[in-house]
C-alpha cells in the first residue's frame, strides 16, 4: 500500500507538533509546515528521515501553493491536510483594538486555512481521497469577551469546513473540524502571561476539571483524518473537557463535583 502524506501546518510546536508525531506513528510521511523554518526542518528530522520541514507563512497566498507544490514534488502525493498554524490574539479591550491586529489574526487563521485547502484540494480530488482537518475552537460556539478576531477567525474557520465538505463530498474528499477547549501550549502560556487568560478559573470552568494536553487534540485530529472517520464530513468535533456541554452557574460544578480535586486530576 502506499505510504499516506500529510502536511501539517504550524507544526513546529505545540498541537501541530504532536500531530505531526502521531501522524508519523500512524504511518504517514509528515511535511511539517511552519513559519519558523528552522524549527519545522529540526522537527522533520526528529521524526526521521522520511520527512521533511518547511518553512512557509500559511496567510500568504505565493507561499501556500510553493509550499504544496514542493510537498508533491518532494512526496509524490498528499492525503491529509491539517491546517493548524494559528496565533493568538492581542488581549485588552475591544474599544482599544487595532484593525492591524484584528487583520492579522484574520489572515492566518482564516486566509491560511483557505489558502492551504485551495492549494492542496485539486491532488486529493485528483487521486478522489484526501481529508482536510480544520483548528477551530470553543471560541467559536460561544462569546469570549474581546476575542473578536479569534473568535470571528474561528467561526469562520467552522462555516468553511462546512462549505468546503459539501462541495468535495463527492470527490472523496473529507473536510472536519476540531474544536478544542483550552490546551497547555505555548499559545495558552503566552495568553497567561499577558493577563488575558486565567489558568485556574479555567480549570474550575472546565468539567473535567483541567485543560488538554496537545496530544489529546492530536488524537481527536488523527481519527478525523483516518479510514475510521469514512463517513464524517462537514462535522465540527469537540474536544473540550465538557466546556461547551456546560450550561449552568460554575457552582454547580463544586457542587456536583464535591469531593474530587480540581486541576490536578491524572490525564
Ligand atoms: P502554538 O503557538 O503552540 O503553535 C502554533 C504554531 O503555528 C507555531 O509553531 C507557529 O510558529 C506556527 N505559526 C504561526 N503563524 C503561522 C503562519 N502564519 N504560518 C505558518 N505557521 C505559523 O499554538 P497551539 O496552541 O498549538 O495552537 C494550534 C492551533 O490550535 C491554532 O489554530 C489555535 O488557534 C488552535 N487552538 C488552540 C487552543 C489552545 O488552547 N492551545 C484551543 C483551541 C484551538
Amino acid at each position: 500500500m502506499t505510504e499516506r502524506v500529510a502536511i501539517v501546518t504550524g507544526a513546529a510546536a505545540g498541537i501541530g507538533w504532536a500531530t505531526a508525531r502521531k501522524l508519523a506513528s500512524s504511518g504517514h510521511r509528515v511535511a511539517l509546515v511552519d513559519l519558523d523554518s528552522r524549527l519545522a526542518e529540526v522537527r522533520a528530522a526528529e521524526l526521521g528521515p522520511t520527512h521533511l520541514g518547511l518553512g512557509c507563512d500559511v496567510g500568504q497566498e505565493a507561499e501556500g501553493s510553493v509550499t504544496v507544490q514542493r510537498v508533491l514534488e518532494r512526496m509524490g502525493r498528499i492525503d491529509v491536510l491539517v491546517n493548524n498554524a494559528g496565533i493568538g490574539d492581542p488581549a485588552g479591550p475591544t474599544v482599544e483594538q487595532s484593525l492591524a491586529a484584528f487583520d492579522r489574526v484574520l489572515r492566518v487563521h482564516l486566509h491560511g486555512t483557505f489558502l492551504m485547502s485551495r492549494a492542496a484540494a485539486p491532488s486529493m480530488l485528483a487521486q478522489g481521497s484526501g481529508a482536510i482537518v480544520n483548528l477551530c475552537s470553543i471560541a467559536a460556539l460561544a462569546g469570549i469577551p474581546s476575542r473578536n478576531a479569534y473568535g470571528a477567525a474561528k467561526a469562520g474557520i467552522a462555516a468553511m469546513t462546512r462549505s468546503m465538505a459539501c462541495e468535495w463530498a463527492r470527490g472523496g474528499l473529507r473536510v472536519n473540524a476540531i474544536a478544542p477547549g483550552y490546551v497547555r501550549t505555548a499559545l495558552v502560556d503566552d495568553l497567561i502571561a499577558k493577563g488575558a487568560l486565567d489558568a485556574h478559573a479555567i480549570e474550575r470552568r472546565t468539567p473535567m476539571g483541567r485543560m488538554a494536553r496537545p496530544e489529546e487534540i492530536a488524537e481527536a485530529i488523527a481519527f478525523l483524518a483516518s479510514a475510521a472517520a469514512s463517513f464524517v464530513t462537514g462535522a465540527v468535533l469537540t474536544a473540550d473537557g465538557g466546556w461547551s456541554a456546560f450550561g449552568a452557574p460554575e457552582a454547580a460544578l463544586e457542587t456536583w463535583c464535591e469531593g474530587q480535586v480540581i486541576g490536578t486530576r491524572p490525564v
